[in-house]
C-alpha cells in the first residue's frame, strides 16, 4: 500500500462500459498525489504487463467470457498480479462459481455469484448502501445486477442486501454488483487504489 506511489491502471476493453471506467479511474488518479500514467484499454495479454490494477467492466458477462477466451486472455488474467476492480458483469467474471455455464469465471474472488439476481421487475434500481470502510452511505446504481449468494472464508462481504452480498473484497480485488463508474462518487475507486 502506498498512497503516494505512481499507479498504472487498465480497463479490460473487450465489451461493456469501458469508457466510463477509464474516465472514473482517470478522475480518481488525478485527485491523488504522484504522476500516474494514463488509464489504458487492455485488449491483449502484453498490455497487462506492469499494471497495478485492472477494471473489469459492466456489460454482458457471457460475451466478455467468450471474448476472454477468443483473445487468449484467460491465462494472463489468472496470472495477473495486480488488483481487479470488477463491477456487475465483471463481478460475475471474478467469481469462483457462477449459476450460468456459459460464463467461465476467473475465480479471483472466493464467492458464488447468481446473474440477474433481482428479477425483471427490478432490472434497475438505486439504493443508499452502507459499505464497510466508508463513513457515509454510497448511492449505488444496480442494472441487471448479480449478487454473491456465498462468500468464502478468504473473502469479505463489505456491503449486502437481503438476498446476498453486493460488494466483496479479497486482498487487492474488489467486486461490486453495482456501477460506481456511472456516478461522481469515487470513494470506492480510492478504497481500491489504497489497497494496491
Ligand atoms: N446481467 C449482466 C451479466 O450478468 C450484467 C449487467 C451489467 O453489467 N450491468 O452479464
Amino acid at each position: 500500500m502506498g498512497a503516494d506511489r505512481d499507479l498504472r491502471i487498465g480497463v479490460l476493453a473487450l465489451q461493456g462500459d469501458v469508457a466510463e471506467h477509464a474516465a472514473a479511474f482517470a478522475a480518481a488518479l488525478s485527485g491523488r498525489p504522484g504522476e500516474h500514467a494514463p488509464v489504458i484499454a487492455v485488449r491483449h495479454p502484453h498490455q497487462l504487463d506492469g499494471l497495478d490494477g485492472l477494471a473489469v467492466p459492466g456489460g454482458e458477462s457471457t460475451t466478455i467470457s467468450r471474448l476472454i477466451e477468443k483473445n487468449l486472455m484467460r491465462r494472463p488474467l489468472l496470472e495477473f498480479e495486480g488488483g481487479v476492480f470488477a463491477t456487475c458483469a465483471g463481478m460475475v467474471l471474478a467469481a469462483r462459481e457462477v449459476d450460468d455455464p456459459r460464463v467461465h469465471p476467473l475465480g479471483l474472488v472466493e464467492m458464488t455469484v447468481a446473474r440477474n439476481a433481482f428479477g425483471r421487475q427490478r432490472e434497475s434500481f438505486e439504493r443508499d448502501l452502507s459499505v464497510t470502510g466508508l463513513v457515509a452511505p454510497f448511492h449505488a446504481v444496480f442494472i441487471r445486477a448479480p449478487i454473491a449468494t456465498r462468500v468464502g472464508p478468504g473473502a469479505a462481504a463489505i456491503a449486502a442486501l437481503d438476498n446476498g452480498a453486493v460488494a466483496v473484497r479479497q486482498g487487492r480485488h474488489l467486486a461490486l454488483s453495482f456501477h460506481p463508474e456511472l456516478g461522481s462518487d469515487l470513494r470506492l475507486h480510492h478504497l481500491f487504489l489504497d489497497g494496491l
